[in-house]
């Protein structure tokens, strides 16, 4: 870049607090109401319960969520000898295993972190990803994949919801109510628990006026409804759509992939947006078998692991190694660490020197649109004016190009978004859109501590986990807490944090059956097969002790603080100084997952101090 060409860089940011305060509003997260589902498509998910239910009566492991988290929780505990597959169910409301994989299936839905570091358990399955970034349709099949190699396909039951669970001193167990959405239900009991149930899973809309006037269809976009679009998630051919005009709320993540096809079989297509995302290029291309053959055969043993762990020190701005093994757009954006921490963050002019890269980033991106987008209204209309790491970042090829369609139109909303529908469609400052039907891709609740998987967690002595989150919340590594013997979660409050989030939750399940296995061999003296009862769960000490160290980091993370609202800052809520503090607990591992492996790592190595386990 020319001197000339850079980006004023005083005039930018004026513009991005202009920006922001124009999104801020008072009512924060409280602006979204969950959104129940009326496709019956996929409310005809009949649980398929055990035949023999006393095996649900003395269970070792109740696995709360089927996606890729449960089954890498479920793997590793069989690998390191903890229990067998016959030890562990898995319960999902879904239909199937694969989580988000499962009930995602909008057109285009692709995951935007590389396959060859995202699949779980590449080398395990020796499983050749069919292109650098997979479809849904093959991240689903892939979780299929894992639970028949390690046998756990007859141990999962979908379509039931975990309820409740209280703990029992007498018995060393819990006590684990699921239901069906037909009234089925079942109690589980089980000696351990482990809560892998996923952060964004329940669909939200904002709260609208009007919303039982409209006549036209409505749905979100996680739960897309083929019998009206046509086409299937194989062949997303939405036939039924070409004599219709379809509104879509939401230009993020999801939006990006679906919108492109929906362009495609509409008559019109209109997109209502508050705040633009950073889209940058993806590059797509199918994975070539000679470079693939080579590339798992001829390393050491553990190349997916140090494939992931490369990708991340040059997120995290961990002394990025020479050679860029993903080199993708990912991989060329250190200020990312400003979220996600990093070994250096801490250092009191990182902030500027990461914020300085940003700028050119974004400046690189908001010309990109103008280089695409013909239409200059619109192209100005899609710049976006905030640090990068402020929302997720955005890669396509097709979704700029979009904006060039004769039967696509943007609707600008000036970061006010949309919150009135009509009988006819919806009601913004431009005038009224008649529209057949309204595709909501607004995003999801992002579970809070008390409610992880929404399953109310009753602990020793009658405490409940929403207590603990209230009055002060302490994990050991972000995996466990003092009062809820037994049980698990895989962060993400008080870990480490990459873009890459099954790395997370791998590390996160290895450390957890480590636990799990060294406190079986302490209080059996055996490695297999016996059943004995035992509690582990950490210190008081060790959780507070965890947990000051956490604060002492959070400040790492201080680049989100002056963020445009979303939900990674719980869209810009102001915190007194009490709450934000109680909110500082919640914080992640701010020097960058890299460091976070090693800490956990060392402190297995020293002998799990801190660890109370008792057997029952
Ligand atoms: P997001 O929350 O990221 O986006 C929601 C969109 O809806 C935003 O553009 C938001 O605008 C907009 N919106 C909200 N309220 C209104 C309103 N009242 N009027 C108009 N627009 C509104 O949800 P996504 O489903 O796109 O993504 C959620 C997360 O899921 C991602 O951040 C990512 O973590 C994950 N994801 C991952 C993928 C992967 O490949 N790994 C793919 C897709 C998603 P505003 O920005 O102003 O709030």
């Amino acid at each position: 870049m020319s001197e000339d060409d850079q980006p004023d860089i005083y005039k930018t940011r004026v513009r991005y607090d202009i920006e922001r305060e124009k999104r801020w509003r008072p009512d924060g997260p409280v602006q979204y109401t969950e959104f129940e589902s009326d496709n019956s498509n996929l409310a005809e998910h009949h649980p398929d319960i055990p035949a023999n239910t006393n095996c649900l009566q003395n269970l070792r492991v109740l696995i709360v969520g089927a996606g890729f988290g449960g089954l890498l929780f479920a793997v590793r505990l069989i690998q390191s000898g903890f229990c067998l597959g016959t030890d562990i169910i898995l319960v999902d409301t879904a239909g199937g295993f694969g989580g988000t994989w499962w009930w995602n299936q909008y057109p285009g839905l692709t995951c935007d972190v590389e396959s060859y570091t995202y699949m779980p358990l590449l080398e395990e399955t020796k499983y050749m990803p069919s292109q650098k970034y997979v479809s849904g349709i093959e991240l689903q099949e892939h979780a299929q994949r894992i639970a028949e190699q390690w046998d756990l396909s007859s141990r999962g039951i979908f379509g039931m919801k975990a309820d409740e669970m209280i703990w029992c001193d007498q018995d060393g167990q819990w006590t684990t109510k699921v239901s069906g959405a037909d009234g089925v239900s079942q109690t589980i009991k089980s000696q351990f628990v482990i809560l892998a149930s996923g952060l964004l899973h329940y669909p939200k809309i904002p709260k609208l006026h009007g919303i039982d006037q409209y006549n036209g269809k409505v749905f979100h976009n996680s739960r897309w409804d083929y019998d009206y679009t046509g086409g299937s998630q194989v062949d997303p051919k939405m036939n039924r759509l070409q004599d219709k005009t379809i509104g879509f709320v939401g230009t993020g993540a999801s939006a990006i992939q679906a919108i492109p096809h929906l362009a495609r079989w509409a008559n019109k297509l209109v997109i209502f947006q508050r705040t633009p995302s950073a889209v940058d290029s993806r590059n797509n291309r199918p994975t070539d078998p000679g470079w693939w053959e080579e590339y798992t055969n001829s390393g050491q043993p553990g190349w997916q692991r140090r494939r992931m762990e490369n990708f991340n020190a040059f997120l995290s701005n961990d002394s990025p190694p020479q050679i860029d093994l993903v080199a993708d757009q990912w991989t060329k954006m250190p200020s990312f660490s400003a979220v996600i921490g990093g070994p250096r963050a801490l250092e009191p002019g990182y902030l500027a020197e990461i914020s300085k890269i940003d700028l050119d980033r974004q400046d690189l991106l908001r010309r990109r649109i103008t280089d695409v987008v013909t239409d200059e209204k619109t192209a100005m209309s899609l710049q976006p004016w905030y640090e990068g790491w402020c929302k997720r970042p955005c890669f396509s090829d097709d979704f700029l190009q979009t904006f060039n369609r004769s039967n696509v139109t943007l609707v600008d909303t000036n970061g006010k978004g949309i919150s009135n529908l009509t009988e006819k469609g919806l009601l913004v400052e431009q005038g009224e859109f008649d529209l057949d039907a309204i595709i909501f891709g607004t995003g999801y609740t992002l579970g809070g501590c008390a409610d992880r998987g929404s399953v109310p967690l009753t602990g020793r002595n009658g405490i409940t986990f929403q207590q603990k989150c209230q009055s002060g919340f302490a994990t050991l590594h972000g995996v466990c807490t003092n009062g809820f013997p037994n049980l698990f979660f895989p962060g993400p409050y008080q870990a480490g944090a990459t873009a890459n989030q099954v790395y997370v939750l791998d590390q996160l399940a290895l450390h957890v059956a480590h636990i799990l296995s060294k406190a079986k061999l302490k209080v059996t003296g055996e490695t297999e097969g016996s059943l004995v009862s035992f509690t582990v769960e950490p210190s008081v000490e060790m959780e507070e002790e965890w947990t000051s160290q956490i604060l002492s980091r959070a400040g790492a993370l201080r680049g989100a603080l002056n963020c445009t609202p979303g939900y990674w800052n719980r869209e810009g809520l102001k915190l007194s100084e009490d709450e934000a503090y109680l909110a500082a607990r919640f914080s992640i591992w701010g020097e960058g997952i890299g460091s976070f492996v090693k800490e956990i790592e060392r402190w297995r190595d020293e002998g799990l101090q801190g660890l109370e386990i008792r057997s029952l």
